[in-house]
């Protein structure tokens, strides 16, 4: 919504003789100080209109409806219905004030106090993706809540409140659960899975990027267990049906632990995942040691050196993206520079970093909290995603007034990162004049350095990965593959700790002139590369034929890489 619209819905009560100007002055004035509250909020509480004139008003001249309280007690179960379905929380129907009311053959009524909000706007189109905001009717506070009160009233099924909460602090459960985060901890596990089967339970623990260790127990400790776990975790324990994200941190060894929760009603109970986000002080960011090349370090540098432009990660989810902005950010000056980032979530707290979490449930978006960051003078900010055209817009428009910009974006490959942010609807001049250079990455698992052996491959290597090795100019004789075999380090996995294999892909005058075509395609950009680039499964090639990873590892990541080129 345009800003004028607190304006527009004075001067519609002007036009009615509900208020004068000088009302509308205090009015507006008040609204200057105040923390967003709506024009009308602030009319009425001043009392100078009632909230009877200000829906009358809003009804005659914008044609919304007045949803009536007769019909109240019958849209109840039904709203419930559908606000159970779109993960609709009390929370956020109060924040908003709106109600979904499912309608046969169209969309849902929207029943709101404020169809003009910007927030209420912004979350039915991006999080709950309606193509535009549905049709709407207005409702008198007294009346919405009662309507909240009716669809969210507590179920009376299963185990009371009481009961839950007692069986929480039982000193087995108790133990049980933090057991399960101490040997996470040791195992240097990222996630732990906890799962309900028909008849019992299993907890996994993500490492290295693999779920392993499967722990089984008894179905009857399993509603303890998912109450403790969300009793610590700040969330509702009543309530069973919905998705809950909570956090808590933990501490164990000495180090403390953001643990981040989220809770998933599945068909035998809820489906609980833990992210484990150590807070170590030891935690240093560094661009050595994560699998750049010497030679991709210095092209990173050299993007990094510019003042301005946009730099893009890209890879799939759990590639390593944000550890390598992570540390791009640590390399900056951050005495000298005003860094800003807007996450979602904020993973890691960096000294000298201002970190903004994104928060869309309270309107606090990536695009809003892009806008605000803008006034506060950074020199670098970092996007934790490029999701859609108004981020990209804003990056592009950062970049262009001075700013480099550091951000993600969901693409296998990097030439398709260019053609991407052309999709998403930016000028292509312009993704030529500001994207500096766009990294591809994914991880591969690291060899045990304790078990591993040599691994003679000349007579099984593929012939495109003999061929890449050609290009790559090493001979025969500096192949020193190795291969996994286990041993009790590396809990008989083979393989110990991760490294992120690269692409990356820089905006040569090439490159952009290949982009300033009428449409450029994939074959454009790539006819594009300079002979030193390395593709994906060639940069692992590299690490393989160190014998840093194996080539199980560098097929696996570089698979659908390979493929998309063709070899
Ligand atoms: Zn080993």
């Amino acid at each position: 919504m345009p800003d004028d619209t607190p304006l527009r819905l004075g001067e519609l009560l002007i036009a009615r003789g509900a208020i004068d100007d000088d009302g509308l002055t205090r009015a507006l004035e008040l609204q200057r100080s105040s923390q967003g509250d709506r024009l009308g909020a602030i009319l009425i509480r001043l009392g100078l209109i009632s909230e009877f004139t200000l829906l009358e008003c809003l009804s005659a001249q914008l044609g919304f409806a007045v949803f009536a309280g007769d019909d109240l007690a019958d849209a109840a179960p039904l709203i419930k219905q559908e606000h159970l379905q779109r993960q609709i929380s009390r929370a956020l129907a109060q924040r908003f004030s709106f109600a979904l009311l499912p309608r046969k053959d169209s969309r849902p009524l929207l029943i709101c106090r404020d169809p003009l909000d910007s927030g209420l706007r912004e979350y039915l189109t991006t999080r709950q993706q309606f193509e535009s905001v549905p049709e709407c009717c207005l409702i008198a506070q007294r009346d919405f809540e009662r309507l909240l009160a009716e669809v969210y009233r507590e179920s009376t099924q299963g185990s009371g409140n009481q009961d839950l909460r007692r069986m929480a602090e039982d000193a087995p459960v108790v133990e049980l659960v933090n057991g399960v985060l101490a040997r996470a901890n040791d195992k240097g596990a990222s996630d732990v899975h906890i799962e309900p089967l028909e008849f019992g339970f299993t907890v996994r623990y993500r490492v290295d990027g693999q779920l392993q260790a499967t722990e089984h127990y008894p179905r009857e400790r399993f509603d303890a267990v998912v109450s403790r776990i969300k009793l610590i975790s700040g969330l509702d324990i009543s309530e069973r049906r919905m998705t809950q994200d909570g956090r808590f941190s933990s501490r164990a060894a000495g180090i403390e632990t953001d643990v981040r929760v989220s809770v998933i009603p599945a068909i035998f109970g809820e489906s609980i995942v833990m992210r484990l986000l150590p807070m170590s002080q030891n935690k240093r960011f560094s661009l050595d040691g994560l699998g750049f090349e010497p030679d991709h370090l210095a092209l990173f540098q050299s993007w990094m050196d510019l003042p301005d432009g946009i730099i893009l990660v890209t890879g799939p989810t759990g590639s390593g993206k944000s550890t390598t902005l992570y540390a791009a950010l640590s390399a900056c000056d951050r005495e000298r520079e005003r860094i800003l980032t807007v996450e979602d979530p904020v993973e890691y707290k960096i000294d000298g970093v201002t970190q903004f979490q994104v928060n869309s449930d309270i309107g606090f978006t990536f695009t809003a909290a892009l806008r605000s960051i803008l006034r506060h003078d950074p020199d670098t900010i970092m996007i934790g995603e490029i999701r859609d055209v108004d981020t990209a817009r804003i990056a592009v428009q950062a970049s262009l007034t001075g700013h480099r910009v550091l951000s993600t974006l969901h693409t296998n490959d990097s030439a398709t990162a260019f053609l991407r942010l052309v999709d998403l609807g930016v000028e292509q001049f312009l993704v030529g004049a500001t994207l500096r250079g766009v990294i591809a990455q994914r991880l591969v698992r690291k060899l045990c350095t304790h078990c591993s052996t040599p691994l003679d491959v000349r007579m099984l290597l593929p012939a495109h990965a003999r061929a890449s090795l050609q290009r790559l100019g090493i001979p025969e004789e500096q192949w020193h593959f190795r291969q996994a075999v286990g041993c009790s380090h590396c809990s008989d996995t083979g393989y110990r700790g991760r490294m992120a294999i690269y692409e990356m892909l820089s905006a040569t005058e090439r490159v952009r002139a290949a982009l300033s075509k009428p449409s450029p395609s994939h074959m454009d950009l790539l006819a594009a590369i300079d002979a030193d680039f390395r593709y994906l499964h060639e940069d692992g090639l590299l690490k393989a034929v160190r014998g840093q990873t194996s080539l199980e590892e560098v097929f696996a990541v570089g698979g659908s890489a390979i493929s998309a080129q063709g070899h």
